[in-house]
């Protein structure tokens, strides 16, 4: 009893203490955080191979952990990102992505939570590198435009970026986006990487992309967002790892349910609508299973879900549906497929 009073005694003294020096000590602590974490690369020592960063696993929703749709592909030298919703570009950057060297950005289709983050993702990458030519954006028809507009935008922003910081490291002409619409098929072959855009099923987004990455043996499928396509498993065949959306009706028809009895109809009426362009967790299963793919990685997740406790009844039947492991999505998730063909590595990196 004598013994755990002091003990208690001695804590609270450290605490009192600990709190009196604030100050120094933060400073202290955050001299130490900023040394450890400013500038870090972290695709300094990653072994050769096709790496899977998911920088947003979440959609339009509001979600306090996962930013909207981003998928970044690591394959050897090269960097590409595949759509950057809100909150894409801030992941990246707070992880030590370094975004001078994304070579492209990929576009699933237009959807706003595809799109949204492009403009912080332009300016890191315009600056992180000194870029003389504008981002890349490739994707489907209307993609020139989204650029042009994106550009236009941020013209006074990107004037101000070279008077500031001169244009060494701002050269004017690095500045915006620029746009290249593609047909499906093979859309990228640089470096020993190979892109190919598949059409998927979003109607009345049309046409609307996946994305299949070959790099060393490796293979990862994005799905972008879809309903059923045959086309998508078609292209999938035998993938390491297939990266699909995932919408759970059950939930969201809670979500409707209460919607509708608060009054919000025109809220209800859009969680009813977006159930049948996207697939169940169930669905993406078994689509997984037919390609037979090696792993599924759910992202897209709808409705929000608040922690990994909820994964099961998010994924509801899904495990029965294929034999593989499935990946319930969160941001800060990095998947690893070395080069010699060696097992799938898993590994946060938020
Ligand atoms: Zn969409
Ligand atoms: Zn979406």
């Amino acid at each position: 009893m004598k013994r755990r009073a002091v003990f208690a005694m001695v804590l609270a003294g450290l605490g009192l203490a600990a709190w009196a020096g604030r100050a120094p000590l933060g400073s202290m602590m955050m001299e130490r955080a900023i040394a450890s974490r400013a500038g870090q690369d972290l695709t300094a020592g990653l072994p050769d191979g096709l790496h899977v960063v998911l920088c947003g696993t979440g959609s339009p929703l509001p979600d306090p952990t996962r930013a909207e749709a981003c998928t970044l592909i690591i394959a050897g030298q090269t960097l590409l990102v595949f759509d950057a919703g809100d909150g894409a570009a801030r992941n990246l950057g707070r992880w030590g992505v370094p975004l001078g060297r994304v070579q492209a950005v990929f576009l699933t289709h237009l959807h706003s939570d595809h799109v949204e983050g492009l403009p912080p993702l332009a300016l890191q990458r315009w600056v992180g590198g000194a870029a003389t030519t504008p981002l890349p954006l490739i994707g489907p028809p209307g993609v020139e435009q989204l650029a042009a507009g994106y550009t236009m935008a941020f013209t006074a922003d990107a004037g101000w970026r070279t008077a500031h910081h001169g244009a060494a490291i701002a050269p004017p002409s690095g500045a915006g986006m620029s746009g290249r619409a593609v047909a499906p098929g093979l859309v990228w072959d640089q470096g020993g990487v190979k892109v190919t855009a598949i059409e998927v099923n979003h109607a009345p987004v049309v046409p609307a992309y996946g994305y299949r990455i070959d790099y060393k043996g490796r293979s990862v499928v994005i799905s972008g967002d879809t309903g059923a396509s045959a086309a998508l498993e078609q292209a999938a065949r035998g993938a390491d790892v297939l990266v699909h959306e995932a919408l759970q009706p059950r939930m969201v028809a809670m979500m409707t349910a209460a919607l509708e009895a608060r009054g919000r109809a025109n809220t209800a009426k859009i969680t009813r609508d977006i159930i049948d362009y996207h697939l169940s967790p169930e669905q993406a299963a078994a689509a997984a299973s037919r390609a037979g793919v090696k792993t599924l990685v759910l992202s897209h997740i709808v409705p929000p879900i608040p922690n990994p406790y909820f994964n099961a009844a998010f994924l509801g039947d899904a495990p029965n549906k294929y034999d593989g492991p499935i990946i319930v999505g969160r941001d800060g998730l990095m998947l690893s497929l070395p080069a010699d063909g060696g097992p799938l590595r898993e590994k946060m990196i938020n």
